[in-house]
């Protein structure tokens, strides 16, 4: 069985491909969005989805999220005493899925199509699959993003002509393509995109807005506890603008309180910049497929920062006329993961429909160019593969020495647009030995074959003697070696894991953590009695009692939870 899984910045879900069409699997919770969370109890047991949500108020220290946005560097994120990297916290996410799929679907899970943002690079990509291997998955195929969910979309269009966008704005990524669909086959015909560009940033920018306009002393911005509740009531205002006119944000120190109120022109004004950063992908796409905004038939929205009215608003703006509104833009790349994975089992339903991919993004090494007699300039980005190539797809290209009896060559190996080569994403460095002869006998043919998983390899061919290096691409400190991921993998696979059943009163006492240390004076003694009667009710394992008490606990935190309230409930007998 192969199932599909979007590993968001944000959310994650998990779906399977069915003979009716892809369904979503929900956790443990009943929800179909697993937070990409991690946290650590305090005996270690790893924790994941909304409990370690709710924790990174309680427990800043011993929790995580948005860690995509590491993938492929060599940062470590610290939970208590131990180091992670992004791609074993990633691993921790994939696994919680995959135990909630094998929970549903009654057999084991081994194989998946993961979802990546169309403009991952390689060793982005790469952090991505071992975090598939780290969770004891195969990694299938690495789709992109706006690709699945073009697949999700298209899958109800197979039989007619259409040509549409699919701008996916998640949590931490932007990725646009455009696509056709034409007797069955859906070709992406470009993509483009921002790595570095998602909902997140808005949060970002309203907290710093927060402190300019309530005035708080900037010191706060060392106090973990005080910034995650913070980020927390942006997130929320962020996301009621997408209701109603404004929303408040409220959040008390230890010795004062701040608030601001937030309307629609407020969030425009000071997230501008990163709406303008939104145009330039857009266009960019649009000009490498040839076409007007007049000549798409549709707009699909992926990612759930979409559901922001100034964003669509933005697009709306952009193409002169509204998006599509019937697609769940938190759902669609996950279904079309499980589309995929329904193609690569096989399905007869789904004989007919033939996918293409485009690589985003021009791949190329750093070369010298000769300005006179024995002059160079150097550091220039020399494409080998174009933007946009149709993969997998391989192109050679020859290369000299520029000096006379140079012995090695150095190919250092780059991503991007730019024209000078620093100005690109370095993906690692080669270096091969040269024969001893004269320069112009010392050709070497540089191969780059980039697959369907946006994978890069690299090879390199002394014409003279025919030599091949097939070469790893080695430098990169984003990148783990086999043995470190199987290091690591023993390591992961000794941590504890908080049990799928008792994850449900986990969360509800991870969420009463967090309302407790967010009140003061006797709501908050209140509310503490009551959590020590819910723990007494779960350490005597009674489950009729407990399944009471639950409800009873949930219903209570609601109100703790909510505006309106004021006197504290009975507690708990
Ligand atoms: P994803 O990575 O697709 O799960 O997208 C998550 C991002 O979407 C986060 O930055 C959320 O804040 C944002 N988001 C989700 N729902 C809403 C909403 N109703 N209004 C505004 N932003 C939202």
């Amino acid at each position: 069985m192969i199932v599909g899984i979007d590993l968001g910045t944000t959310n994650s879900l998990i779906a399977v491909w069915e003979a009716s069409g892809p369904r979503l699997i929900p956790n443990s919770l009943g929800d179909v969005l697993t937070p990409s969370c991690v946290s650590l109890d305090k005996d270690g047991t790893v924790l994941v989805g909304r409990a370690a949500r709710e924790r990174l108020q309680s427990h800043p220290d011993m929790s995580a999220a948005v860690f995509k946005r590491f993938m492929g560097s060599d940062k470590v994120i610290r939970l208590g005493k131990r180091d992670f990297r992004p791609e074993e916290l990633s691993a921790l996410i994939l696994r919680s899925l995959k135990e909630d799929a094998e929970a549903a679907l009654g057999q084991p899970v081994t194989e998946a199509i993961v979802t990546v943002p169309a403009y991952f690079s390689d060793a982005q990509r790469k952090a991505t699959r071992v975090a598939g291997q780290l969770a004891g998955l195969k990694v299938e195929r690495l789709l992109n993003e706006p690709t699945a969910a073009a697949l999700a979309y298209g899958i109800h269009l197979r039989g007619s002509e259409t040509r549409f966008l699919v701008f996916d704005l998640g949590g931490g990524t932007f990725d646009v393509s455009v696509l056709d669909l034409f007797e069955g086959v859906m070709e992406v015909r470009a993509s483009a995109g921002d790595n570095f560009l998602g909902g997140e940033d808005f949060v970002s920018l309203l907290v710093e807005q927060f402190f300019e306009s309530a005035k708080v002393p900037a010191r706060l911005k060392k106090d973990a506890q005080f910034m995650q509740r913070l980020g927390a009531q942006v997130e929320g205002a962020k996301r009621a603008l997408s209701e109603m006119p404004s929303a408040t944000i409220h959040v008390s120190a230890a010795d004062s309180d701040f608030s601001m109120v937030l309307d629609e022109a407020g969030l425009e004004r000071a997230c501008a910049p990163l709406l303008a950063r939104l145009r330039e992908p857009v266009e960019r796409a649009m000009r490498d497929a040839s076409l007007s905004s007049a000549e798409l038939d549709n707009i699909v929205l992926a990612g759930g920062a979409t559901r922001m009215p100034v964003v669509r608003r933005l697009v709306a703006r952009m193409f002169g006329r509204f998006p599509a509104t019937d697609i769940n833009p938190d759902e669609v790349v996950a279904l079309g993961a499980a589309v995929q994975a329904g193609l690569k089992m096989k399905d007869k339903a789904l004989e007919e429909v033939v996918m293409t991919d485009v690589a985003p993004y021009s791949l190329g090494i750093e070369t010298s160019k000769q300005l006179g007699n024995d002059q160079y300039s150097n550091g220039h980005f020399d494409p080998i593969i174009e933007r946009n190539a149709i993969v997998p797809v391989s192109r050679v290209k020859t290369y000299h020495p520029i000096r006379e009896h140079q012995r090695f060559l150095e190919i250092n190996v780059f991503q991007g647009e730019a024209r000078m080569a620093k100005d690109n994403i370095l993906l690692g460095k080669l270096e091969i030995e040269l024969p001893r002869a004269p320069g112009v006998e010392c050709g070497v043919d540089v191969r780059f074959t980039y697959d369907v998983n946006g994978l890069l390899e690299v090879e390199a061919t002394i014409q003279k003697t025919q030599q091949t290096h097939a070469l790893h691409i080695t430098g990169n400190p984003g990148v783990l070696t086999e043995d470190e991921i199987a290091q690591r993998f023993e390591a992961l696979s000794a941590l504890k894991i908080h049990p799928r059943a008792q994850m449900e009163n986990r969360t509800l006492l991870a969420r009463a953590e967090r309302l407790y240390q967010q009140l003061r004076g006797p709501l908050r003694e209140s509310l503490g009695d009551h959590i020590m009667r819910f723990e007494r009710v779960l350490d005597e394992q009674e489950l009729r009692r407990i399944a009471t008490a639950a409800p009873a606990f949930e219903a209570m935190l609601d109100e703790y939870d909510s505006e309106k309230f004021i006197n504290p409930p009975e507690p708990l007998r």
